[in-house]
């Protein structure tokens, strides 16, 4: 089965992992504080490493005082953990609709919605195409609120050439195999306010707290440290550093190959019949994560089974995260975002990775083709 996204590996990464694994560290060494300077290079913005996307969200929630009787403005078009994370620190996640265009988070969607309450408003930056965050600063400043992106798929891209990393107070980036980039499982939150970041980071390290200008009684010795604040252990390892660094090396190339399959599906794909291309707004170079097309008169399911039938494994990004019956069973309703309801009901991920032939995509395109009878 061709799948719909995958990991690139080379002989360089491999070196990377096995010169960490002859190292004095495994976890919480020189490569951590290493891969987070490389991806500030990429970010814009100073980072620390988490164990995953998810944890990512858990600890910018955390990072931005996020707690019950708190209100969270996120999109449904996303992986569940963008909410879930909030939820999870007793926030009440409220789900703004999304633009049709790009499937983000619409911001005068955000704006109906803003309350006192509002702790935070989290963006998606949906298939690798930055979100609005320009407007949706102007809704969240004079709230009080603050701005997170969930950029899992979006490290390496810039808007009106300002990177991902920049455009939030805080971004979240993960390093799933199936993402741009991977270290197997990890993550990293960026921000661009040293407070939020150091209250990250020491959420990610169990709330220990050894910096003698911040400890309540500094004297007591070199073995001393303080909590403050609980958090948990979300370190990312060495060794998975490592191999984060060695994949950044790789991150124009992976840029490019994106940028290359994404042309070649626009061009091969723009005259079938039935079908939505995404687009690309202007001063955006985006790291495409995904190749989102949308399947008009209600063939989505056939042409998802049709193509799995043959070989490919197209995805389905998102279910609606309302939808999901933890949901469901605090009050949420089906229709509560139509223009994000109608999106997932046409929405299909064709295969996009860097070691993705243009062959392989001759043959998806082929038989998407085949299947549109066009
Ligand atoms: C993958 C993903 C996450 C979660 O990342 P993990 O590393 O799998 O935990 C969160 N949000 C979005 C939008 C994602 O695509």
């Amino acid at each position: 089965m061709l799948p719909y996204g995958r990991q690139s590996i080379d002989a360089s990464d491999v070196a990377a992992v096995v010169a960490a694994l002859g190292s004095d560290w495994l976890t919480t060494g020189p490569r951590v504080r290493q891969f987070e300077a490389d991806i500030e290079a990429v970010a814009g913005a100073p980072a620390v490493t988490v164990t995953n996307g998810t944890t990512a969200l858990h600890a910018a929630y955390a990072a931005a005082g996020v707690g019950s009787g708190d209100e969270v403005i996120t999109t449904p078009m996303t992986f569940v953990a963008t909410a879930s994370t909030a939820a999870m620190l007793g926030a009440r996640v409220v789900f703004a609709d999304v633009e049709d265009e790009t499937a983000n988070l619409d911001p005068a969607a955000v704006e109906a919605l803003v309350t006192g309450s509002t702790r935070a408003v989290t963006a998606v930056d949906y298939a690798g195409h930055p979100a609005e965050y320009d407007a949706l600063r102007k809704v969240t400043e004079p709230a009080g609120a603050v701005l997170i992106g969930d950029a899992a798929h979006a490290i390496g891209s810039t808007v009106d050439g300002r990177p991902v990393g920049t455009l939030a107070d805080l971004t979240t980036f993960s390093f799933f195999p199936t993402k741009n980039l991977t270290t197997a499982e990890g993550g990293a939150v960026a921000s661009t306010r040293p407070d939020l970041l150091e209250r990250a980071r020491t959420f990610r390290s169990v709330g220990m707290v050894k910096d003698p200008a911040r400890l309540r009684r500094p004297d007591e010795g070199g073995w001393f440290y303080e909590v403050h604040e609980f958090g948990l252990n979300y370190r990312l390892p060495d060794v998975l550093c490592a191999l984060g660094s060695s994949q950044l090396l790789r991150l124009a190339d992976f840029k490019a190959r994106r940028q290359h399959l994404t042309a070649r599906y626009d061009e091969l794909l723009a005259d079938v019949p039935g079908l939505r291309l995404p687009v690309q707004r202007a001063g955006v170079d985006p790291m495409r994560h995904l190749y989102p097309v949308r399947v008009l008169d209600g063939r989505r399911r056939e042409v998802y089974e049709r193509m799995h039938a043959a070989g490919i494994g197209v995805q389905v990004n998102y279910i609606p995260v309302y939808w999901h019956p933890v949901f469901e069973d605090l009050g949420y309703r089906r229709g509560m975002c139509p223009v994000a309801e109608t999106f997932y009901a046409e929405e299909l991920s064709l295969p996009i990775f860097h070691d993705l032939t243009d062959a392989d995509q001759d043959r998806v395109v082929e038989t998407l083709r085949g299947i549109l009878g066009s």
